[in-house]
């Protein structure tokens, strides 16, 4: 926290008033040696580490410098690497601009009704968007950037790395030169850093110190786990930490969803999200882990940047980051707000030690050993990459029960921990398995699991349609089995 007060910035007092009523009194110090370079129209690299306000730091001096006179287009853009983190400024921005009147605060992402978004940006101020989603609008021309004075790109060197870095080239064409630009982030590699001059002119490179302490909250650890253990002993270090809510990374979301899969089955409850996910899932994820509903959130890299979940007292790495500065922005999800934390990092075999030894000169942190009590009582994770396909004694047993044509229960592993509704499991057991609405007799959806009971024939055929179609349930890959 910097010794300044947002008084000493001499804003506004519709401004002032709103960042009372949030809570806030000091600037840290990012928002204390950002805020009066960007009110001065300067372009700036604002660099802390994660949960020190930077959303605040380009947010506030944004609403502050809007020009009411002009209520048409947007002047003000935020671009953000996913969907979540755009809700999530929108809603911050959205703070600090309620006693600002006619400021019109607009997200625009993939996944959300276009039409409504059309309508909405007609009369916007402050457009918070993803690359992809902008440009959509752009192309539609529903959306006119050239009264944009000043551009900001939160994450900024997750967006001008190789996989949005076009986009962002393609956007920036269509403001205007003259514009204010700020990138914020926690971390700022070099490359990027080279990148980023094409689109800044003579930036003022800041950096908070509030990262340094954040960063100190964070107890670091790494555990060894046998590798045909480790999703399990994922779920057993949750349990043994104490911990009330936590976060766990992968690599793919391939992993993701399997991990996830055996955490429920654990009993805990734990919930996917990525970028292969439909939006409404990715929405129901990530308001069930910000209620605490579900106290597991399996996240790949992309999909958990940014996010500001208070809260989460442990980040378990159950893959080594690719990238050691994916660590620094994993981490940085707990230890937030002054509170403690812990992050464990899972090594299965010595090419991960290996790699974790990397993690730890590279960002200068020092793990300690954890060790972990109980792996020997613990079941081996099922290789289940795929469904298991059925056996025939499984298919003998189905042709004798329909024979005497008795109702049959189906199990499918989903259940009111994934928010899976009724109509989740009737959409998916229509689509997968050309069953109608009438013939499904009952659904129970319990906590990790649903079951559905069906005419003994119908089960079979179900049950065979949903492993052979990889089927999901509201984005949920799902296994599938008669249980009675
Ligand atoms: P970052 O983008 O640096 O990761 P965020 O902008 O998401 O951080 O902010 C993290 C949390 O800190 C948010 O909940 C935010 O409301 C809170 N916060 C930001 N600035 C202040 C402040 N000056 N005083 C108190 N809380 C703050
Ligand atoms: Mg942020």
């Amino acid at each position: 926290m910097s010794e300044k007060s947002f008084a000493s910035l001499g804003l506004s007092a519709e401004l002032m008033r709103a960042i009372e009523d949030a809570g806030y009194t000091q600037m840290t110090d990012i928002q204390a040696e950002a805020i009066p370079h960007i009110l001065a129209g300067e372009d700036i690299i604002g660099q802390s580490s994660t949960g020190t306000g930077k959303t605040a730091a380009f947010g506030i001096p944004a609403i502050e410098r809007l020009d009411m006179s002009e209520t048409e287009d947007p002047q003000v853009l935020v671009l953000c690497p996913t969907r979540e983190l755009a809700m999530q400024v929108s809603d911050e921005l959205r703070k600090f601009s309620k006693y600002k009147e006619g400021v019109r605060i607009v997200a625009v992402y993939g996944g959300q009704n276009i039409d409504q978004q059309i309508r909405a940006l007609k009369s916007s101020s402050i457009v918070v968007g993803t690359p992809g989603r902008v440009i959509d609008h752009l192309h539609r021309r529903t959306l006119d950037l050239r009264k944009v004075k000043y551009v900001i790109l939160d994450e900024a060197d997750e967006m001008l790395d190789m996989g949005f870095l076009d986009d962002i080239r393609y956007i920036l064409g269509a403001v205007p030169e003259q514009r204010q630009t700020a990138l914020f982030s926690a971390t700022m590699p070099s490359p990027i850093l080279r990148i980023s001059q094409r689109f800044q002119k003579n930036p003022h490179h800041i950096k908070g110190d509030d990262g340094n302490t954040a960063f100190e909250l964070i107890q670091q650890y790494y555990c060894e786990v046998p590798k045909n253990k480790k999703a399990g002993c994922a779920g057993l270090l949750f349990k043994q930490s104490g911990a009330h809510r936590g976060l766990i990374f992968c690599n793919t979301k391939v992993m993701v969803d399997i991990l996830t899969r055996r955490l429920c089955e654990m009993g805990l409850a734990a919930c996917s999200i990525h970028g292969d996910m439909r939006q409404g899932a990715r929405t129901q994820v990530m308001s069930g882990f910000k209620s605490g509903k579900v106290n597991l959130l399996v996240a790949t890299d992309v999909a958990a940047r940014g996010i500001d979940a208070s809260g989460v007292d442990i980040i378990i790495n159950y893959d080594i980051p690719e990238d050691v500065d994916f660590y620094v922005h994993r981490i940085g999800r707990t230890g937030r707000a002054g509170n403690e934390g812990a992050a464990y990092t899972l090594i299965a075999g010595s090419g991960e030690f290996f790699d974790m030894a990397n993690v730890q000169e590279k960002t200068g942190v020092q793990m300690k050993e954890y060790i972990l009590e109980g792996i020997d009582e613990l079941e081996e994770d099922k290789k289940r990459v795929v469904p298991e396909k059925k056996g025939s004694g499984g298919s003998d047993r189905g042709a004798k029960a329909s024979a005497d044509g008795k109702p049959m229960v189906l199990s499918i592993d989903v259940g009111s921990v994934h928010d899976i509704t009724e109509e989740h499991i009737i959409e998916s057991l229509t689509s997968n398995c050309r069953l109608r609405r009438e013939d499904i007799a009952k659904i129970d959806i319990r906590e990790n699991e649903t079951r559905v009971t069906l005419p003994g024939d119908k089960a079979i055929a179900a049950e065979k349609a949903m492993i052979a179609n990889n089927a999901t349930v509201d984005d949920f890959l799902v296994i599938c089995k008669i249980v009675k």
